[in-house]
């Protein structure tokens, strides 16, 4: 069993999309092992993204990301990195294939629904930022 974070970002939960987006992790297969609602501040979503820090789109990603609150959860499944990464598509929704998450809830390459880890050292390392053991 893999373990791998997701966070519902800000555009989804103001959308109120919350509930379709949990049904679908259960339908696909997911334990939801831990989940909380919180609302980042800048400085927690900045540490979040700190890969990022030299990308033109950090600060305003931060900014997105502290705007409005979050779900962060702890998804375990066989594969789950991978798994979860092909239910949310492509970064970008204009990229994403249809009926990922992505694809039918995003808004924009930045503000696209879902996050999820990439690889397992990555998903160790994003849970306990948001988790303690
Ligand atoms: P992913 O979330 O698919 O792993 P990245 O790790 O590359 O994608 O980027 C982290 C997040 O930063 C993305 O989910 C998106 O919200 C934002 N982002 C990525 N690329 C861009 C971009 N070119 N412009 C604005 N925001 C971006
Ligand atoms: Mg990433």
């Amino acid at each position: 069993m893999e373990r791998t974070l997701a966070i519902i970002k800000p555009d989804a939960t103001k959308k109120r999309i919350i509930g379709k987006i949990i049904a679908r992790i259960e339908q696909e297969g997911f334990t939801i092992v831990r989940m909380k609602l919180v609302h980042l501040t800048k400085d927690e979503a900045k540490g979040f993204y700190i890969v990022h820090k030299d990308k033109g789109f950090y600060d305003s990603l931060c900014e997105f990301m502290s705007s409005g609150p979050v779900v962060l959860m702890v998804l375990e499944a066989e594969n789950a990195i991978k798994l979860w990464r092909e239910v949310m598509g492509a970064t970008d929704p204009a990229q994403a294939k249809p009926g990922t998450l992505r694809h039918t809830h995003g808004f924009s390459i930045e503000r696209n629904t879902v996050h999820g880890s990439d690889a397992r050292d990555t998903a160790e390392w994003e849970i306990s930022y948001f988790f303690k053991k």
